[in-house]
């Protein structure tokens, strides 16, 4: 393995890095072209492929076997019992330990591929008194497991109990299955859009003290970091499954996109651009967007399949004319504050 401090300036398995020890992927990472004018078929093409394979597909294989093979009987479910509620919460749980762990121990655990594709050159921190234990892993399993999974659960518990009851509008794939495919291919949409207006929300100062800080302890983040938040931040950060009390759905709907909100931010924190399997870049990890937000706070609040960011200017590329913006904007809005105190 590579000595971190010895080769900061250098190459780390064959990756160049900032004095700080960052890489930065080649190519700009373009917003989705959904929202171009006049539209480009070829990138529009290119950009839905994406947009499905593999993770979204993968996602939605999962929310199909759970309904089917792991879900309480609707009938059991029209009254709070602590027999299937105990079930599905264990059932999460599972799910989340299981997949969490699979990114981490993959990317992190064995480092099965070093740093390559690594944004940072370090590993998980230890001995910081700013983690539980100061211990980073032992404070962002905790944080996504006691709070994130259980608030997780208890959004799922109480949908689906509305939807056994029939107080919320349930939609039958026999009656509109255009309806339901379309709408199952949107919930990682609807993702981005509730993620990027509740992640501004969080960033208001007194939100951002209050909850917030705790996810943005992670400076470099890991798959473990994806959900370890403060449960504030859960509440807000689930509340996109309420969706389902008003758009007619399907509990398969609603089952993932309760799941893709848990599961996604490990791969989004993954830390690794790409997984390489038999020495090639194979398959799509961590967001460089998202990445960056960790590094400097103030940028790319959203995603890029709604690019909010490069609407409202706060999107950061990694390059350094864009991290200059993003600084005089940070120094005019502080002499705003200042001169109006
Ligand atoms: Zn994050
Ligand atoms: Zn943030």
């Amino acid at each position: 393995m590579a000595d971190v401090s010895a080769e900061r300036d250098g190459l780390i398995d064959g990756m160049p890095r900032d004095e700080r020890g960052h890489w930065q992927p080649e190519g700009e990472k373009l917003p989705s072209p959904v929202f171009d004018w006049p539209p480009n078929p070829r990138k529009l093409a290119k950009y839905l492929f994406n947009y499905l394979f593999p993770w979204n597909l993968i996602y939605m294989l999962i929310a199909v076997l759970t309904v089917t093979f792991l879900q309480p009987e609707m009938s059991r479910m029209t009254r709070f019992s602590p027999d299937w509620i105990l079930y599905l919460f264990a059932r999460n749980q599972i799910m989340l330990i299981a997949i969490v762990s699979a990114w981490h121990l993959w990317l992190w655990g064995r480092k099965s591929q070093g740093f390559q594709f690594k944004y940072t050159a370090e590993w998980m921190a230890k001995g910081k008194k700013k983690f539980l234990g100061k211990n980073q892993l032992f404070d962002n399993i905790f944080w996504s497991c006691v709070s994130g999974g259980t608030i997780w659960t208890a959004y799922e518990v109480v949908t689906l109990w509305a939807f056994a009851n029939e107080y919320i509008p349930y939609l039958d794939p026999r009656e509109h299955p255009v309806y339901f495919v379309l709408l199952l291919c949107a919930i990682q949409l609807w993702g981005q859009f509730h993620f990027y207006w509740t992640h501004r929300l969080l960033h208001w100062p007194p939100l951002y003290r209050a909850a917030h800080f705790l996810h943005h302890r992670n400076i470099n983040p890991g798959p473990w970091s994806g959900l370890s938040m403060h449960p504030l931040e859960h509440v807000i950060f689930f509340s996109g499954v309420l969706i389902h009390w008003i758009v007619p759905s399907h509990p398969i709907h609603a089952i993932m996109n309760g799941q893709l909100t848990a599961f996604s931010p490990a791969q989004a924190h993954a830390g690794f651009e790409s997984i390489v399997v038999n020495g090639k870049s194979k398959l799509r990890g961590a967001s460089y967007f998202h990445q960056l937000h960790h590094r400097y706070f103030e940028c790319n609040y959203g995603g890029l399949d709604i690019p909010f960011d490069v609407w409202f200017g706060t999107s950061h590329n990694g390059s350094a004319e864009a991290h200059e913006k993003m600084r005089a904007k940070r120094f005019a809005s502080h002499k705003v504050r200042t001169s109006a105190a």
